[in-house]
Parts: structure tokens; C-alpha cells; sequence
């Protein structure tokens, strides 16, 4: 059958927070847009990642609350896990969220084209829905926003082992907590979906190629996150080479730093070792666009080696961050609608919802000096702050980064329960380009965790006020 054609202003491949986001600011904007997804709206980031984990995460840490032994005077007996009923509550948020982007998107007249894109030239599209017809699309503009896939172990496929070996996806719906499950990565995924499973009842051991946890992290910060899985029970085999399953499938051979092989019995195995951009498999090749890596290379303005093709996201390689993706997608909508715009944050905040929860803004102390720049530093204990007292949450820090000479905050860190929320006021500081005496002199409600962001910059002043 000939392809139908059609015709439109901007054609977006994914619709991933980074796509989405691009096709409501663009239909904002006027101009006439065609959003093409080829499994659900929402991409990644609301059906298998960000959502689904963090209401896992929470689902995890209302069980073990209700289970642990409580100085608080509170006694639960009998406390029961409905795995299913969690999981169709988690779903439901997930449904509700990712039918709202189909609203969003339909509420702006965006034309959203449910199937798979492969891509002709930068001009022209095909899409393959589930009926057998193509659309060819031909477009002005062209937004590659088609997201990432987990990289695969070669010795350690997913779905080996029966389908033991799993991945981060399958990690979101185990229809039974598993009795003994393997992470293999020590990284976001693998201590965010360990903790939880551990939390919900399963023996769980982390392997981790590097010699500590999280190691993209600053040590210090991991420290509070390394000791809470330790009280939880989950085993860290730090250093340790993954070598595949064992002969009878059922176990992870791992090779230890002594060179020792030994078996760990499974019956999961999470593979969380990091993402890659999805470049392959719907022509993207054709366009012979420049790399960076396995990444679409862009400039400061998401533009691709080729005239009017755009890239956003997860294709366009490190951070792999919702937030990053939909700014970028917002940027590229106004860059095409003729504004005047560059993708150049102070900060991209990143969080890892561990328990304890870190978020760092901008310049490490180590980053800032590794840049030549000289800087003061000043850490604030949460063992200070009333709020995280009277909210069992002594744990943790708030770090704020300055130049030594004019006081410019250069980036922040923070350990501690529940400190994502922090993010908004580092990232707010570091954009506004802020001074340790501006956030010092600024009233912080009492009693909040934020009173720490406060008293970090005023220690880095020399004259903190509760310690
Ligand atoms: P994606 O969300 O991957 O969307 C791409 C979309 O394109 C997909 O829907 C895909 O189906 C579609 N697509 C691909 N190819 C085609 C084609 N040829 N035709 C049609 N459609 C196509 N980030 C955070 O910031 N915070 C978190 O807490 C967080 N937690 C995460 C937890 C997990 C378990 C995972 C896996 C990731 C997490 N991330 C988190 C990362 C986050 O999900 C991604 O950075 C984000 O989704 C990237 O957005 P994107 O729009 O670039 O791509
Ligand atoms: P990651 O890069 O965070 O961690 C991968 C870990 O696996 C690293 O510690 C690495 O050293 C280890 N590793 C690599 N090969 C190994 C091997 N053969 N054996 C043992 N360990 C090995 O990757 P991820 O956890 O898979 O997450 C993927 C991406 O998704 C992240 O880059 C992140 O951007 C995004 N994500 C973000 C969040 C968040 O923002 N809270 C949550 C989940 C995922």
C-alpha cells in the first residue's frame, strides 16, 4: 500500500518528558505539531522509571515503618503486604499521569501519532502503527527525542536464567517479592529498587564493579546511604566481578577481589550497570549525524550536525535526568518559534532517592578546585536542624560550595531524609546567582530542614547560630 502523506511544522520522535514537554511548548507557541510514540506516552520516565519507582520507594518505606520497631509509641501487629494492591496503586498513579500528558497534548491540538518512526531523511518520517499502512510524514523540523534502554551485560542477558535476569522495567512489577535478589550496579537504579525490595522482605546483595557504592558520588555523601543499607541488611560486595550464571542457572558466579569465584543463589537478578542512548534500530543512521559517543551530538541549542534536526534527552548521553529532558524539549520550542535561547543552566540538580536521599547542585568541593577555582565550604548536621529530630531524621548534612573571594555560591550537597525537596532552593540560588550572605540573611521558616541551608551559609561566614 503507498504511504499516506502529511505535512507539518515540527514532527517530535518520542514522547518521553523530553518530547512532550517540546510539544506543548511548541503548540504554545503556534506552531503545528506532530508528536510520534511507539509504546506510551510519558516515555521512560513516567511508565518505567522515575514515577513508578518513587511511588514504589514510598510504598516500601510505609511497610517497613509500619514493621520496625517504633520509639514513637506506635505499635502495628499483624502488618500484611497486598503486593498486588501495591502494585495496581502504583500503576494507577502511573495511568493518571501519563493520561494527563494525552490530555495535555490533545488540549493543544498537538497531532499525536501512536506507532514507530523510522526515519527517511531529516525531512521525512515514516510511522508504522498498528495497522499495516505507513504515514509518511514530511516536516519542517524535526526533534529526535527517543529516549535511552538499559545496557545489557553480554554474559548476563536479560531474561537468562529463566527469565531471572531482569531489568529495571520488570524490577517495577515483580508479581511476588523475590527471597533472594541480586542488583548488579550500585548505581541510581540499583540502590533505589534494592532498597525497596529489601524494604518489602527480600534478602538482597549488591554487587558493585568499583570499590564503593554510588561511586559517582562525593564519598562523604554516600556515607549515611552506605550505613542505612548496612542497618537494612542488604550485602554490598564492593570490587567484585560479575561473570555470569552458574552452570544450573539459579545462581550469580561472581568473582572476588582475591580472585576467589562465588556463587550467589538467586531467584532475581537486577541488572541496573547504567543506560544508553536509543540510537539504533529506526534509521536514525540514515542521517549520518555527528557523535559523541553513543550519543547525537548537540550544541548549546540542542541542534544536531544537520540543518533543522534536533536532539533532546537521554539521546543526547550524561545526565540521563527527566528534568534535563524536558528543558531542553521547552528550549527547542522557543528556539524553533524564533526566540532566542541557549541550553546553559548554573545547575542541573540530580537526586537519588535512596534512604537517605541525596541531591547535589553545581560544584562539588573536589569539582570546584578540579576548575582552578578557589572555594570556601561550610557543612550543616542535620543533627542540629530541630525538624529532622522530630522527624526521626538526624542523619545527613547540608554542604554549600563558595568562591573564597566574592562569596559566589558555587554548588551544594546535601545527605538526608527527604532533602530532594532541597533541590528547588540550591538549584533557585546557583541560577540566581547568589551569594552565601544573600541565603544567610534570608528568614528560613522555623521549624524546617531548609533552616540547614541557611546555617551552612552562615557557617561558611563564621558565625553559624546552632552549632
Ligand atoms: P524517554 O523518557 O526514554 O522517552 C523516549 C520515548 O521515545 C519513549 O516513550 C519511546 O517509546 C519513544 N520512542 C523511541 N524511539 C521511537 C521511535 N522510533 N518511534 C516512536 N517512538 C519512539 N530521571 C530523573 O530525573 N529522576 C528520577 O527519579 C529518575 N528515575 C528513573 C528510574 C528508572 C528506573 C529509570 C529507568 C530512569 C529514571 N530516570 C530518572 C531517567 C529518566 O527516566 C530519563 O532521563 C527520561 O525519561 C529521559 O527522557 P527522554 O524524553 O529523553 O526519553
Ligand atoms: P548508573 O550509571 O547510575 O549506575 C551503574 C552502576 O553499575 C555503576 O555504579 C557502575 O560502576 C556499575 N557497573 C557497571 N558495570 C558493572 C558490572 N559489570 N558489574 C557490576 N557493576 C557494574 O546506572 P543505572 O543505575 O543503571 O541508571 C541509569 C541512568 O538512569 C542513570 O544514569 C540516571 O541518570 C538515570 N536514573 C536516575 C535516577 C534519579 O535521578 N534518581 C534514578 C534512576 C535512574
Amino acid at each position: 500500500m503507498p504511504p499516506v502523506h502529511s505535512q507539518t511544522q515540527l514532527l517530535i520522535v518520542g514522547g518521553g518528558p523530553g518530547g512532550y514537554v517540546a510539544a506543548i511548548r511548541a503548540a504554545q507557541l503556534g506552531i503545528q505539531t506532530t508528536l510520534v510514540e511507539g509504546a506510551q506516552l510519558g516515555g521512560t520516565c513516567l511508565n518505567v522509571g522515575c514515577i513508578p519507582s518513587k511511588a514504589l520507594i514510598h510504598a516500601a518505606e510505609a511497610y517497613a515503618q509500619a514493621r520496625q520497631p517504633s520509639s514513637l509509641g506506635i505499635r502495628c501487629e499483624g502488618v500484611q503486604l497486598d503486593l498486588a494492591q501495591t502494585l495496581a496503586w502504583k500503576d494507577g498513579i502511573v495511568a493518571k499521569l501519563t493520561g494527563g500528558v494525552g490530555a495535555l497534548l490533545r488540549r493543544h491540538g498537538v497531532t499525536v501519532l501512536q506507532g514507530w518512526a523510522e526515519l527517511v531523511d531529516g525531512k521525512t518520517v515514516d510511522v508504522r502503527g498498528a495497522e499495516e499502512a505507513v504515514q509518511r510524514i514530511r516536516c519542517e523540523h524535526l526533534l529526535l527525542a527517543a529516549g535511552s534502554t538499559e545496557v545489557a551485560l553480554p554474559f548476563l542477558p536479560f531474561g537468562a536464567g529463566n527469565g531471572r535476569v531482569v531489568s529495571s522495567t520488570e524490577a517495577l512489577a515483580f508479581a511476588e517479592v523475590p527471597r533472594q535478589l541480586v542488583v548488579v550496579g550500585a548505581g541510581y537504579i540499583g540502590l533505589e529498587l534494592g532498597t525497596v525490595w529489601r524494604k518489602l522482605g527480600a534478602e538482597v546483595t549488591v554487587v558493585e564493579a568499583q570499590d564503593r557504592l554510588l561511586p559517582a558520588y562525593d564519598a562523604d555523601l554516600v556515607k549515611p546511604v552506605a550505613q542505612s543499607l548496612a542497618r537494612l541488611g542488604v550485602k554490598s560486595l564492593l570490587a567484585h566481578r560479575v561473570e555470569g550464571l552458574n552452570a544450573a542457572g539459579d545462581a550469580l558466579s561472581v568473582r572476588e577481589p582475591s580472585g576467589a569465584l562465588i556463587e550467589l543463589p538467586a531467584d532475581k537478578i537486577l541488572v541496573a550497570v547504567g543506560r544508553k542512548p536509543r540510537t539504533e534500530g529506526w534509521g536514525m543512521e540514515r542521517l549520518m549525524l555527528d557523535m559523541n559517543g553513543r550519543a547525537v551530538k548537540v550544541d548549546a541549542q540542542c541542534r544536531t550536525s544537520m540543518r533543522n534536526v534536533w536532539a533532546i534527552g537521554d539521546l543526547c548521553g550524561e545526565p540521563l535526568l527527566a528534568h534535563r529532558a524536558m528543558a531542553q524539549g521547552e528550549m527547542v520550542a522557543e528556539l524553533i518559534a524564533g526566540q532566542p535561547r541557549r541550553f546553559e543552566p548554573a545547575s542541573i540538580p540530580a537526586v537519588c532517592f535512596t534512604d537517605p536521599e541525596i541531591v547535589v547542585a553545581g560544584h562539588t568541593p573536589a569539582s570546584a578546585e578540579a576548575a582552578g577555582l578557589k572555594v570556601l565550604q561550610a557543612s550543616f548536621p542535620f543533627a542540629a536542624n530541630g525538624r529532622a529530630l522530630s522527624l526521626e531524621a538526624p542523619e545527613g548534612f547540608v554542604r554549600v560550595v563558595a568562591r573564597a573571594d566574592n562569596h559566589l555560591i558555587l554548588g551544594w550537597q546535601a545527605v538526608g531524609a527527604a532533602v530532594s525537596e532541597l533541590s528547588a532552593a540550591f538549584g533557585l540560588s546557583l541560577e540566581m546567582g547568589a551569594r552565601l550572605e544573600d541565603v544567610a540573611h534570608t528568614i528560613h521558616a522555623h521549624p524546617t530542614l531548609g533552616e540547614a541551608v541557611q546555617e551552612a551559609c552562615l557557617r561558611a561566614l563564621g558565625h553559624a547560630l546552632h552549632i
